[in-house]
């Protein structure tokens, strides 16, 4: 499967609530996603960052603080549509699209792929639907990115079907296989929202990626165990539960060296493997 990685748009934030002890400067955060060319199953996408939807549905208040409290930059050719126009691809090839968790950063495209699956753990959508629209702030969720025909493109993840995973994913013991071939995993990261979903998948030369999502906001906080600044809290469906995702993603990344670990939002991160893609352009064509 060839994998690229990509984002649309970013965010500004302070380090130091990203990760303890970070530095009280504003770093960019960018919102990933990820186009993964599967030989079957045809082209998908692991979330889809920012679009423009984001500032027409954050327009007026009290949504407009989202906008606030983490200012976005989003240029035209950012948008999830035009970078697939990059790669001769139309939004209506995309066939899935991966949901780590439905914060508005992840899902903003959403409307754009009119064709796609939506692939996502239960419990992360359940809770919202129920929700009242005053709890959405609360959620970082912006109920109008999501299109009117959800429900019939869904293909929830049966979570009364997990797999056991071999070794080579400890310390993560079951997981879901997507597909039903094997190659793309599903695994819960619970603590930063609501049945949040990480992915391992294996690129065309082998090498194992884990898209962790907002498990982590910096890989520099997988290395070091580092949690982020306890403010954040605050928006984290389970802050013990965070705790304990973050040491996990410790262990797997000191025991597993050789696995892409990829937090969606590390610029260091995502800036590397763009770098990369473009340095070997045929790898990022089709
Ligand atoms: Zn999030």
């Amino acid at each position: 499967m060839k994998i690229n990685i990509l984002h649309a748009g970013y965010c500004t934030a302070p380090e130091h609530i990203a990760i303890h002890g970070g530095r009280w400067r504003s770093i960019h955060f960018p919102a990933m996603f990820a186009l993964l060319q599967h030989p079957r199953f045809g082209l998908m996408l692991f979330d889809t960052g920012y679009s423009q939807r984001f500032f027409d549905e954050t327009r007026k208040f009290p949504k407009r603080f989202y906008r606030w409290m983490t200012p976005v930059s989003l240029h035209e050719e950012d948008l999830v549509v035009n970078q697939l126009t990059n790669f001769g691809i139309r939004p209506a090839d995309i066939s899935h699209v991966f949901i780590s968790h439905f914060h508005a950063d992840h899902i903003a495209s959403l409307p754009d792929l009119a064709r796609s699956r939506y692939v996502y753990m239960p419990h992360a959508f359940a809770h919202l639907r129920t929700s009242p629209p005053s709890q959405d702030m609360k959620h970082a969720f912006l109920r109008g990115l999501i299109p009117s025909d959800f429900d019939s493109r869904s293909q929830v993840v049966d979570m009364t079907r997990p797999i056991l995973l071999s070794n080579e994913y400890a310390p993560f013991k079951t997981g879901f296989d997507l597909l039903g071939d094997g190659s793309i995993l599903g695994v819960e990261l619970p603590g930063h929202a609501h049945g949040q979903m990480g992915l391992f998948v294996r690129d065309e030369n082998g090498k194992l990626f884990f898209f962790v999502a907002d498990a982590a906001w910096l890989k520099q906080a997988i290395i070091e165990n580092r949690p982020p600044h306890r403010i954040a809290n605050l928006i984290f469906s389970d802050p013990q539960a965070y705790r304990e995702t973050l040491g996990e993603l410790h262990t797997y990344h000191l025991t597993h060296p050789d696995t892409q670990v990829i937090p969606s939002h590390c610029d260091e991160t995502i800036r590397s493997h763009e770098t990369i893609q473009r340095q070997n352009p045929n790898a990022a064509r089709r």
